[in-house]
């Protein structure tokens, strides 16, 4: 027979959303676990390291929660393990980076003092259903299947296996099945960095065409983004982007890694070799798994547009506000975009309601799984927000089991005092303060 486990709360994959959503569950007192299919927390922050966590200050301000604690927690170390920066590129406001295996360690103690069982190289598989929702999960792990019975699943995979299983309806990418580039990035150590960015120029672009021109570089590498790392002497290559891979098959995947990979090698020794500054630099930290951006966008209590973006709408049942730029990258045969979403000191919020489904009564889903049109899709999927999404369904999960029900019928404003009280800042429809 399968090994049965009951938990309250069952959160589906350890991104930053999944952090978010097990922390707070946890730390409102019920029993959490959580699955991640590989073997350390951050998802797309573990595979491609040392990505900076970009729109965590909508109009000036920190977006407060979780995310606070998490950076205050890092810059009170000594040596401080995180730094706050102006973003080299236009329409984004300030950054954090960090040093990365400080980060996803201190994001795993948070889950352990939260309470929360951590499961990692563990999978969902499939949820069984009956007429109080997703009755059961199906799991694997080495040991092979098992068996948990949740009180409520958030499904913060990522890609949404589970939720898709459970018979949600989703389109992929644009709706027309076109998905943003997935992307394979690696780190130079040992960078001149006066002379490396002695230009303002954050693309690189005239060294890009002369290694493009000479057949050395991949034509997709128009835009060489190169930033200085948290560590000195270090520069983060967020460069490499794989177009029309379809992020939900293995396979392609797979596939999309070795040959991100291969370009990797090309950009370094091209950098090496025709950039200043790189000479005596070697290649680090090449991701283990190409970065996903976007896959399924599930059908919520509503989503989120791109028009509702440009308004400024800050929703009654918002969680977390933000004012990150369109930020495209290759849909298709489009290029990489970041035109600005709201005037400079405005925000938006994003609405609890895209984190719902419309019909399954024990479910949520949050992070880049958000309800979200391709132009809102493109601003709203930063990982501070992610953070943020999970910290407001870890919550909900509470306050539904606390008060009977479903997620569907639980009150906005329950929820959004409840985050107010963990210190979320730019809440529901407030406005500026
Ligand atoms: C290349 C790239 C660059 C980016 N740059 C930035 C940036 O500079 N700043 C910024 O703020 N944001 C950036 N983003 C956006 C941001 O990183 C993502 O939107 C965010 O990290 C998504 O978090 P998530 O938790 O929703 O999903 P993910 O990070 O995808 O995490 C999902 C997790 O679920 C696990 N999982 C999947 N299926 C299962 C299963 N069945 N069982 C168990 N576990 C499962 C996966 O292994 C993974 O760990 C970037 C994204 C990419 C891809």
């Amino acid at each position: 027979m399968d090994r049965q486990e009951n938990t309250d709360v069952l959160v589906v994959g350890g991104g930053t959303a999944g952090f978010g959503a097990a922390v707070a569950a946890g730390r409102l007192g019920l029993d959490v676990i959580l699955l991640e299919a590989t073997g350390k927390v951050g998802g797309v922050m573990a595979f491609c390291p040392g990505m900076p966590w970009g729109a965590a200050y909508p109009a000036g301000r920190i977006i407060g929660g979780l995310m606070e604690e998490l950076i205050c927690r890092l810059e009170a170390m000594d040596p401080p393990a995180a730094e706050k920066r102006p973003c080299t590129l236009e329409n984004f406001g300030p950054e954090i980076v960090y040093d990365h295996d400080i980060a996803t360690l201190t994001m795993l103690a948070m889950l352990q003092e939260a309470g929360v069982q951590v499961r990692l190289n563990t999978s969902a598989f499939a949820p069984e259903l009956d007429h109080t929702g997703i009755s059961q999960v199906a799991c694997f792990d080495r040991s092979g299947p098992f068996k948990i019975k949740p009180g409520i699943v958030i499904d913060c995979s990522g890609d949404g296996d589970i939720s898709a299983r459970a018979g949600v309806p989703f389109t992929l990418g644009d709706g027309d099945g076109n998905m943003m580039g997935v992307t394979i990035s690696f780190h130079m150590v040992g960078v001149d960095w006066a002379r490396a960015f002695a230009e303002p120029d954050p693309y690189f672009t005239k060294y890009a065409e002369k290694g493009i021109t000479e057949g050395r570089l991949n034509p997709d590498l128009a835009k060489l983004y190169l930033m200085k790392g948290f560590n000195k002497g270090t520069v983060f290559c967020n460069s490499v982007h794989v177009r029309g891979v379809d992020g939900t098959d293995p396979a392609a995947v797979g596939q999309a890694t070795q040959e991100g990979r291969r370009r990797c090698q090309q950009l370094a020794q091209f950098l090496r070799t025709d950039v200043p500054g790189f000479a005596n630099a070697h290649m680090s930290l090449l991701s283990p798994i190409a970065g996903v951006r976007e896959t399924r966008k599930f059908e919520a209590l509503y989503r989120v547009t791109g028009e509702d973006l440009a308004r400024g709408t800050r929703f009654a049942d918002g969680i977390v506000c933000c004012d990150n730029p369109v930020d495209d990258v290759m849909r298709a045969d489009a290029g990489m975009t970041h035109d600005a979403i709201v005037g400079k000191g405005s925000y938006y919020t994003i609405p609890f309601r895209c984190l719902v489904p419309q019909d399954m009564p024990n479910l949520m889903f949050a992070g880049r799984l958000v309800s979200a049109d391709p132009v809102a899709f493109a601003s709203v999927r930063g990982m501070p927000q992610c953070v943020a999404m999970g910290q407001a369904t870890g919550t909900a999960a509470a306050l539904v089991l606390r008060h009977g029900g479903t997620v569907q019928g639980l009150d906005p404003e329950l929820l959004v005092g409840e985050l107010a009280r963990q210190g979320v800042n730019g809440l529901g429809n407030a406005g500026p303060t």
